[in-house]
């Protein structure tokens, strides 16, 4: 059977949120994006603000709402918008990845620094995460699963615990990326969603087990409160990209510019700017996702920016060629941290390919099979946007100390001194 690719991004029907290409050759994730363009902003922003004002804490003794927030990926543009722009006062709530870089450190102590923001944070024990870390390596190939159940339940139990009932999530990938609703859909965070596509159908509770010594004591930080719990305090997650028309490049060089966030060059990607907080993301676990599904985390950059007319389909393509070819670099690392051979994640990993875009060739080494269908010229032409702006991604300055840019001292404690 073959696979049929978009006729104007780079997405195939392998996506693993379920694309849909439509008889004329376009994706569903195209033809939601298309909707940006049409769509009256000033009203949505008018209705964010009247959903906003039902949700102020007047008497001043709690939050207005919770955004949760990494060192990494829009969480300066959320909190900047919802705290500077809206008049909220939110309490910001990050899960610890484990898998830190310096950079992401510092992108977030300064963000609770700059938007004078409090802050609550979860790390748990190494040791959980690890044995956790090993038990989704084996049954889904993940090596990210505790951090995307993690991010996507704290913010839910903290909102229960201290009843803040709103929580203001940025994007929805699955409408952003795929169209797998629209922006007239109004679509809120659900326990589904979260089940079927963050967590790869496996909740915490199905990682209990004897042989891999994960116990109750060891997943209940990773719990999604029951419905009861959740309608007694109210609580709902909205997305702002239903709000406001989401450009996740032009807010990172807005923040850039405002509060020296903190971009980085990528080995496996051209985008500077999403992800710089994670050893692992745009390196290892990028790998795996390319054997899992056939194309990497440049697919997912490329298909974006093509839809924003910012690169031809062709450049974007070479991008694709020449950053999915770069081998990672923290494996050992990780290896070293989980204790593993090579050759255990080797074989485990080889269960996890995709079996329509991968086999063996005669030697037993992989290869990717050529089951693409690709799309017609006359097609690719038809479905072509006119380029309309430069594709550049930059690097800011680094505050790190000794650099020649650094104008702040970082304290141990995650303050900053001007
Ligand atoms: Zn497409």
């Amino acid at each position: 059977m073959s696979i049929k690719v978009c006729a104007r991004c780079l997405y195939s029907e392998t996506h693993p949120l379920n694309l849909i290409i439509n008889a004329q050759g376009l994706c569903s994730g195209c033809a939601v994006h298309e909707e940006k363009d049409v769509i009256d902003w000033g009203q949505r922003r008018q209705n964010l603000s009247e959903l906003l004002a039902q949700y102020r804490c007047h008497s001043g003794n709690n939050y207005d709402c919770i955004i949760p927030v990494s060192g990494g990926r829009d969480s300066y543009f959320i909190v900047d918008y919802v705290k500077n722009e809206m008049g909220m006062n939110p309490l910001l709530v990050s899960y610890n990845q484990h898998y830190n870089t310096d950079r992401g450190i510092r992108n977030l102590a300064y963000l609770r620094t700059l938007t004078d923001s409090d802050i609550f944070t979860l790390t748990v024990s190494p040791d959980k995460v690890k044995k956790i870390t090993r038990a989704t390596l084996r049954r889904l190939g993940s090596v990210y699963w505790h951090v995307l159940a993690g991010q996507s339940v704290f913010p839910v139990q903290i909102a229960v615990r201290l009843k803040i009932p709103l929580i203001i999530w940025g994007c929805h990938q699955g409408m952003d990326q795929v169209g797998m609703f629209s922006h007239n859909d109004g679509v809120e965070m659900t326990r589904r969603y979260r089940h079927e596509h963050d967590l790869m159908g496996l909740e915490a509770e199905d990682l209990l087990s004897d042989e891999d010594q994960i116990f109750e004591r060891d997943i209940y930080q990773y719990l999604y409160p029951d419905n009861d719990e959740l309608a007694k305090v109210g609580v709902r997650g909205i997305y702002l990209n239903n709000y406001l028309r989401w450009d996740t490049k032009k807010q990172h060089e807005a923040m850039i510019l405002k509060h020296g966030y903190e971009s980085a060059s990528q080995r496996r990607t051209f985008d500077t700017y999403n992800d710089v907080d994670s050893f692992i993301y745009t390196d290892l676990h990028d790998h795996i996702k390319a054997l899992k599904w056939g194309y990497s985390k440049v697919t997912d950059h490329a298909c974006r920016e093509i839809r924003f007319g910012r690169i031809s389909r062709e450049d974007a393509k070479a991008a694709v060629a020449k950053f999915s070819r770069r081998k990672h670099r923290f494996e050992d690392l990780f290896l070293d941290w989980i204790g593993m051979r090579k050759s255990a994640l080797r074989f485990i990993l080889d269960q996890h390919r995709h079996p329509d875009i991968w086999c063996r060739d005669a030697g037993w080494a992989w290869k990717r099979s050529d089951k693409y269908q690709k799309p017609s010229a006359e097609l690719i032409e038809q479905h072509r946007l006119k380029l309309n702006k430069d594709h550049h991604f930059t690097v800011s300055p680094s505050r790190r100390q000794g650099f020649d840019e650094s104008r702040y001292e970082l304290y141990a404690k995650g303050h900053v001194m001007f």
